[in-house]
């Protein structure tokens, strides 16, 4: 308990500690920093069914 897995980069992120969260379909996502946050609600679905890619940045379309 206590950590979760930033669905963008795949980093683990202390849910007490980050100020980056967001809810999607009643599910609280933790992330690493901004840049990730807007990547996940920028397009959730993706993250979800393809797990962490890597950092934003890394992106390959
Ligand atoms: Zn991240």
């Amino acid at each position: 308990m206590g950590e979760a897995v930033d669905p963008v980069c795949g980093m683990k992120v202390d849910p007490s500690k980050t100020p980056y969260k967001a809810v999607y379909k009643g599910k609280i996502y933790y992330f690493c920093s901004e840049q990730c946050k807007r990547a996940f609600e920028k397009d959730p679905e993706y993250y979800l069914k393809h797990g962490p890619v890597g950092m934003p940045h890394e992106h390959h379309h």
